[in-house]
């Protein structure tokens, strides 16, 4: 390892959130009956012509716009030739010599050290349909829901130097894009997949080694994965003397290994053309304003002014900027109460928890922002313990009701008023007559054991630090 680096470029495939499809007004909707998304245009039939969805245009200047791009002035669509069962027409509409965006970046954090990956391009692009294949028969059948469903596919510069930097510009990737509201960000269903180009080269050459492409990987874990396993495969070759194939592998999960798929192709292999049927796009200065007037908040300046605004440390600002509704729902509880670190102590700990074991997104914990806060207001006014606050809040989770209505209805309002504390006091020391005399002997560790006596007979309720203080006098006197 220690005398090769590695060189890492991705392509980053995202199926976009349009209503319709890229040339055709079929549904975008994943997961219906195979073949009922379908028509003329998208299935490729003789005689039809593709419309281009201004929608998909649109989608492609706002991720321009967000990393930093120049948006060409006028785009063009090209056929891309090639036979494959799952592409009717005998070619894929994409882009080729003028793509929507180019020359853009995106910054990236690892190990604290922060990097700038460059983005050669973002274009537009059709996907095609999707086989399968049934191993035990055999046969294959081939789903079209998928043909025409539009694409960006964002091209990086081979500026990645690690698995790690590469899995990272990916979730960067990813965030930005569910970001801006363009992409559903799934890995699994699809509709966020990469290939990966990696070379390794001896330390200080400058040329780039010969690459290898990898393909199915559908996760953050399996590109890790894949591509140390595919630098692994790269360097012991080279240490032995051997070369690197130029070829196309593909991740097989199962076997933790890639396997050669095909000799890599050269774009001439594709006969490159432009599209007959589709005009040249020209994007003008009036769109990218409007364009770039819808643009959100992106998730730097988020975490930034969260760090500024609100006082919280990096991890937090990290952890709450996941997701634009989750960033949001922080926001709106500290509108109605002002304490920043509690809120977002209880949302990273306590509400991302029952989210993960639910599966679920913020927007479906049935709770809103008042109610969190208001538990949380429950907390600082005295009114609630820290401990009994989490079964409230599991009882709210389950009920969907709010802090207050439980707590009265339960009465588990803490424990304030020394005279009953003290009340509990005197009978847990009445009780453990050895103990009074051991604490006064010197063995006061045992202070614990009377808070907890006292929490026992309360059930909780009693205010931990007035209780503490109260022993602590009564034992000493
Ligand atoms: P192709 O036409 O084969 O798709 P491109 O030049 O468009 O090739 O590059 C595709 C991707 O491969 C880009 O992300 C680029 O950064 C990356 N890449 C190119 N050369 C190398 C290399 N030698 N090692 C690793 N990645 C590379
Ligand atoms: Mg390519
Ligand atoms: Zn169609």
């Amino acid at each position: 390892m220690r005398d090769f680096e590695v060189v890492i470029g991705l392509e980053v495939h995202a199926q976009l959130r349009t209503q319709s499809k890229i040339f055709c007004s079929c549904s975008t909707v994943f997961g219906l009956e195979p073949n009922t998304n379908t028509c003329e245009v998208c299935l490729g039939m003789p005689g039809v012509l593709p419309v281009l969805n201004r929608a998909v245009v649109d989608c492609g200047i706002k991720l321009g716009l967000a990393t930093g791009c120049s948006v060409e002035p006028v785009t063009v669509f090209a056929r891309k030739n090639y036979f494959y069962p799952d592409l009717p027409k005998g070619y894929q509409i994409t882009q080729y010599d003028h793509p929507l965006c180019s020359n853009g970046h995106l910054d990236i954090e690892v190990g604290g050290e922060k990097k700038r990956i460059g983005i050669v391009r973002i274009h537009m692009e059709e996907d095609a349909g999707k086989t399968i294949h049934d191993e035990d028969k055999p046969l294959s059948f081939i789903d079209f829901n998928r043909a025409g469903v539009p694409l960006l596919e964002i091209v990086s510069r081979p500026d990645l130097r690690s698995s790690s930097e590469a899995v990272e510009y990916l979730k960067v990737l990813r965030l930005l894009l569910m970001y801006l509201e363009i992409c559903d960000g799934n890995m699994e269903e699809g509709s966020f997949r990469c290939d990966a180009n990696v070379s390794v080269k001896p330390v200080g050459q400058q040329v780039l080694g010969i690459r290898t492409e990898l393909k199915n990987m559908n996760s953050f874990r399996n590109v890790h994965k894949a591509l140390d396993y595919e630098v692994r495969r790269q360097i012991e070759l080279l240490a032995k003397g051997d070369t690197v194939v130029q070829e196309t592998r593909l991740w097989n999960a199962a076997l933790n290994e890639s396997q050669p798929m095909r000799s890599k192709e050269e774009s001439h292999d594709y006969r490159y053309f432009p599209e007959p049927d589709l005009v040249p796009v020209v994007v003008d200065e009036a769109w990218i304003d409007e364009i770039r007037a819808t643009l959100p908040e992106l998730p730097s300046d988020k975490r930034a002014r969260f760090a500024t605004t609100y006082g919280l440390p990096s991890y937090d600002t990290e952890v709450l900027t996941q997701s634009r509704a989750l960033a949001d729902f922080f926001e709106q509880c500290v509108e109605i109460l002002d304490s920043p670190k509690d809120i977002s102590n209880w949302i990273m700990t306590e509400v991302l928890h029952v989210l993960k074991v639910r599966g679920k997104g913020i927007g479906q914990l049935g709770l809103g922002p008042p109610e969190i806060a208001g538990l949380l207001a429950l907390i600082r006014e005295g009114t609630l313990s820290g401990t009994l606050a989490k079964e409230v809040f599991s009882e709210m989770v389950a009920s969907g009701r709010d802090a207050h209505s439980i707590v009265s209805e339960k009465g588990l309002e803490q424990l304030s008023d020394k005279e009953r504390i003290r009340e509990a006091i005197e009978v847990v020391l009445n009780e453990h007559p050895k103990e009074v005399a051991r604490y006064r002997g010197g063995k006061t560790q045992l202070l614990g054991f009377f808070v907890g006596q006292v929490m026992k007979a309360t059930r909780g309720k009693a205010n931990p630090n007035l209780t503490n203080t109260l022993i602590r006098e009564m034992l000493d006197s």
